[in-house]
């Protein structure tokens, strides 16, 4: 399969089964959507949703916040990840917005980079949700699950996969596709497990093709391994060679029959586990 017919039938799969994606965040405007998603860096948006309500009713305007000491809005924040940095990121953005953007968020991608606390990321994600524009956000989810279904191929950084993601989709679906390979790696394409057999992406993933094709290696592999170590049956039994424990009986015929594919079993079973373990580490 072609990178090409992989981004077709991804879009085609994500267009027909999550036709209405959008951000979990809460917001009301430009302001409470940076506030939201600079906290939303390293933190669940469940938990940015817990305290933005009362963050943005304390400080609702950006001249609010810029006049807020970082110590005035830790204890809004601190049940987020990282509080004592982001409280002096939500400061100086809004000290910076009011000095030298008159209050207001800047539609320009690399003029929201000069706001502390908003890296490329940030900037994508503002100019995807707020301001239209067509370019792709790459945080851990995107990263991993277009790695997975072999949307991106060999990407280092979040860098290089949005330029292969750009690339990949059509200018049209950038956005929505932020979404939907967000969306995805958040509930079903999990990092630690990823959970295949509930996945509809499975016909065109690289990940699971691999996946399959190994297992189905090992599990000849070790078939063969073991039917080489198997005695013959050859139905004759040599004098002098039959013992009373050599005897066969009926109950130790089906064990005998039954311990070469439960060896497999185990395994197999043993492989996997293996083969995750290494895929967590
Ligand atoms: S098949 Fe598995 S690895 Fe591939 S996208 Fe779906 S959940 Fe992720």
């Amino acid at each position: 399969m072609t990178t090409a017919e992989r981004y077709r039938h991804v879009i085609e799969w994500f267009r027909t089964h999550m036709p209405d994606v959008g951000s979990e965040l809460h917001y009301h405007n430009a302001y409470e959507l940076l506030v939201a998603v600079i906290l939303s860096a390293q933190c669940t948006d469940k938990r940015v949703n817990m305290v933005t309500p009362a963050l943005l009713d304390r400080f609702p305007t950006p001249r609010h916040l810029a006049q807020a000491e970082p110590e005035d809005i830790y204890p809004y924040i601190k049940s987020v990840s990282y509080p004592n940095s982001k409280a002096q990121h939500l400061s100086g953005m809004a000290r910076k917005l009011v000095s030298d953007f008159g209050g207001e968020v800047p539609d320009d991608l690399e003029a929201l980079q000069t706001l502390p606390g908003v890296g490329r990321k940030t900037a994508n994600v503002m100019g995807i949700i707020m301001f239209g524009k067509s370019v792709m956000p790459v945080d851990t989810h995107v990263f991993r699950v277009s790695d997975r279904l072999g949307l991106t191929t060999g990407a280092k950084n979040p860098l290089q996969a949005e330029q292969q993601l750009t690339a990949g989709f059509p200018t049209e679906w950038l956005p929505v596709a932020h979404h939907w390979l967000i969306l995805h790696g958040r509930y079903v394409c999990l990092a630690r497990k990823p959970h295949c057999e509930a996945c509809g992406l499975t016909p065109w993933c690289r990940y699971y093709a691999t996946e399959m094709a190994d297992l189905e290696t090992t599990a000849s592999t070790q078939k063969h391994a073991v039917s080489k170590k198997a005695p013959q049956k050859t139905g004759k039994i040599r004098p002098g060679n039959r013992t009373a424990d050599a005897r066969p009986t009926s109950a130790g015929k089906a064990a005998a029959d039954a311990e070469p594919s439960l060896r497999e079993d185990t395994e197999l079973t043993a492989t996997r586990k293996q083969k995750s373990h290494r895929k967590t580490e």
